[in-house]
This record gives structure tokens, C-alpha cells and sequence, in this order.
């Protein structure tokens, strides 16, 4: 099937915008991209086509969003609920935050830490077209030590020394992961640890890098502190989690390594979303509390040049101060990084990381057809993103709003 898309401004991470656009999709994939006029007779000429009128709309590669659970369950009543769940009905609340996740304009997620493999029946569902949902790129179980972070439930799997730990990454890579996320320091969300607790020795983290760099599997650490993070960039890490306290030198050995960050700020900053599901008062202090060195360490990251993308470890779909958690935490970064960086943050940069870049990111020929539309220029004002109200992944448009 043809499509066209008309009367629209085409914005990329990549160059200038595209005014009175036309975006010209064969399928599931973009053909062509320029002057309305041009496009359409070419689109015309080529056979029967189904115009839309975006209505002045901007037009956007759909947001990656790379750090996303659909089974996070945290400490307190709400991530309870999520726990006690049977396998066919984690399946479905997962199915459910997939299809939310697409509405909001999310069409690519890479997941760090899903229960139970249940994200890779999800991924296969997706990509089947049995259910709404991004295109999914998942870890399956994060690698913890034994009582490590996030030990407590089904999303993570326990290993102890290099051998333990090379298995670990052989049995999720086994079960269909497209990356290996591992915890080798502790977190907000362990209450027998603290966020400086260094969780893995160096020749535990080797065995993991190693061994998932051998079967071509990127790494990404949930980890905090500086020494910590930097043992794991030196053995080759290649994606940092929330970082919330580097120094300048090792944000410095950041860059030089091409290690990514994805800063997760909300997570120090969300305390509605933790009343919302009952976040014990423990919790809430250590994660508010951790907010100004949060900050002051995705600042350094900034200013060391390190590559920074969007994740939001919340719900990507979570309604949260407006807007959803993928939309909030783009408008984080954007506060730092200027509207423009912060299009690439959460565009073209995950989709480079995750290998994509073929075939996603951009609004070119040659790519799916993922692209979203709002009425306000993201390159103005990251907020544009609040009113995206057309959401189309491979040339299959699933959110139009009517106006
Ligand atoms: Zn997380």
C-alpha cells in the first residue's frame, strides 16, 4: 500500500527541517521524503495512494525509550500487586503497558530487566502483530550477585563469580536477549544496601562483558558509583544506568570509551509517582535524597561529551506531572541539553546504540515507516512532545486523534 502524508514539517536529529513536506511510505517503509508537491506526483505516479492531511502538524522519527520495564515492581503495595500476578496475567498487564507505550508515541524500547522471560513472549506477540506495542529489545533477567540489586523477584537472576556469571549471560541470550543488562552496584530500590555498594568484582564483571561481547551482545550496568563505573568502562561496559555519581574523570573515561548514559533523572525526582504505588518512607528518602549529586553527575557526563539517551525506568506510559514518563524525562534532559540534543537523546542516539540505524531514527528513505506527529515544533520546545496525537510504526498508523 501507498501512503503519503501531507502538509507537514519533517524534523530529524539529522538536518534542517522539511517545510510542506511529504513523507512518501511504500509499506512498512519510507520512499521518499522532501517537497509536497514532488512527492506527491511521485507517489501519485507510482499507483493508487492513500493521502492524509497532517493539518500543519511536525512530524518525528517515534521516540526509543532505553530503559523501560513493563513488570517493574517496586518495594510497596502497588509493585505487590504486580508481583502476586499469575503468569497469564503478567503477560497481559505487560501486553497492556506495550499498547499505552505505542500511544505515547514510544515505538522502540529497549527493556532492562523483564520477569520471568515473559518479554520475550511479549516480543514475539508484537512483532506478530497479535498485539500493540514498540519494537522490543530486550535483556530478560538482569545479572545480580546473590541478595544483589533487585534480587527479590522475577526480573533478575542470581550468579556469584565468573563462571556463575558467564552462565548467567549464556542462559538469558539462550532464552532470545538482544542485550545483557547486569546490577553491579547497589540502588535506590535495596533496602539491605546502599548506592555506593560496589556489587561485583572485577572478574565477575569481565566474565559478563566478555562472554555477551563473544556472542555479540551489548552490556548495560545498573550502577552508581564512580570507582565502580570505572572498572566496568576499562573491561569494555558499553552503557551506563542512572550514574548517579560519577567524577569528571571518569565521565572523561566515559567518552573516550564511547560508554552511553542514560541518566534515568526521574527516578530521583518522582515522588508522586512513588505515593501513587506506596514506596516505603525508606525509599522515598534515599531516592529524593540522591537527586542534587543525580544532577551534578549527568552534568559532568554532559560536559565530558558523553553520548546521552533517553530512558525513564518508570513506566514509558505512566501518566506523570502532565504527561507521561517518556515525554517528563525527555523534558529533564531537555532542561540540560537544548531542545535539539534532546531530540537525538531520544531519537537517532538509542537507535545507534541498539545497531538500528539502517533501518530507524530518522525520517528517511530506506527506513520503517516510525513516525509520530504533534502540533508544536520539538525543535522550539521539547514539550512538544505532550501533544503527540498521531502515532504510525511500519506505514501501520495506531493512534489518530480526531480534532
Ligand atoms: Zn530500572
Amino acid at each position: 500500500m501507498n501512503q503519503l502524508l501531507g502538509n507537514c514539517t519533517v524534523v530529524d536529529a539529522r538536518a534542517l527541517p522539511v517545510k510542506d513536506a511529504g513523507v512518501w511510505i511504500t509499506g512498512d517503509r519510507i520512499t521518499a521524503v522532501g517537497p509536497y508537491g514532488e512527492i506527491a506526483s511521485q507517489a501519485r505516479a507510482a499507483g493508487p495512494v492513500v493521502e492524509r492531511d497532517m493539518d500543519g502538524a511536525f512530524v518525528t522519527p517515534g521516540l526509543a525509550n532505553m530503559h523501560t520495564h513493563f513488570s517493574l515492581s517496586l518495594p510497596g503495595s502497588g509493585g505487590n500487586t504486580v508481583k502476586d500476578l499469575g503468569p497469564h496475567d503478567l503477560a497481559l498487564y505487560m501486553a497492556d503497558g506495550a499498547r499505552r507505550t505505542l500511544d505515547c508515541g514510544v515505538t522502540t524500547v529497549r527493556n532492562v530487566a523483564e520477569k520471568d522471560h515473559a518479554d520475550f513472549a511479549l516480543r514475539r506477540a508484537i512483532k506478530a502483530g497479535r498485539v500493540p506495542g514498540p519494537r522490543m529489545y530486550t535483556a530478560g533477567r538482569a545479572l545480580v550477585c546473590t541478595g544483589g540489586h533487585g534480587h527479590e523477584s522475577g526480573d533478575t537472576m542470581e550468579c556469584d563469580g565468573p563462571v556463575g556469571f558467564r552462565h548467567g549471560v549464556r542462559s538469558q541470550i539462550k532464552a532470545g536477549a538482544d542485550l545483557i543488562k547486569v546490577m553491579i552496584s547497589g540502588g535506590i530500590a535495596g533496602e539491605h544496601e546502599g548506592i555506593a555498594t560496589p556489587q561485583l568484582f572485577a572478574d565477575e564483571m569481565a566474565a559478563v562483558i566478555e562472554t555477551a561481547h563473544a556472542w555479540g551482545r551489548k552490556v548495560t550496568a545498573h550502577a552508581g558509583p564512580a570507582e565502580v563505573i570505572a572498572a566496568a568502562v576499562e573491561l569494555g561496559l558499553d552503557c551506563v544506568e542512572h550514574g548517579y555519581q560519577l567524577t569528571p574523570e571518569v565521565a572523561a573515561r566515559m567518552a573516550a570509551r564511547g560508554t552511553a548514559l542514560v541518566p534515568t533523572l526521574l527516578v530521583t525526582r518522582c515522588k508522586e509517582f512513588f505515593d501513587e504505588l506506596g514506596v516505603p518512607e525508606w525509599m522515598q528518602c534515599r531516592s529524593l535524597g540522591a537527586g542534587p549529586r543525580h544532577i551534578e553527575s549527568f552534568k559532568m557526563a554532559l560536559d565530558a561529551g558523553v553520548e546521552i539517551l533517553l530512558g525513564s525506568d518508570m513506566p514509558p506510559f505512566w501518566s506523570f506531572e502532565g504527561t507521561n514518563a517518556t515525554v517528563r524525562e525527555l523534558e529533564n534532559l531537555a532542561e540540560h541539553l537544548g531542545p535539539v540534543r534532546a531530540l537525538h537523546a531520544g531519537t537517532r542516539g538509542p537507535i545507534d546504540w541498539l545497531g538500528l540505524s539502517d533501518d530507524l531514527g530518522t525520517v528517511e528513505p530506506g527506513k520503517y515507516a516510525d513516525v509520530i506527529a504533534m502540533d508544536a515544533d520539538p525543535l522550539d520546545d521539547t514539550s512538544a512532545f505532550r501533544g503527540v496525537r498521531f502515532v504510525m510504526k511500519g506505514g501501520v498508523v495506531s493512534r489518530e486523534d480526531q480534532r
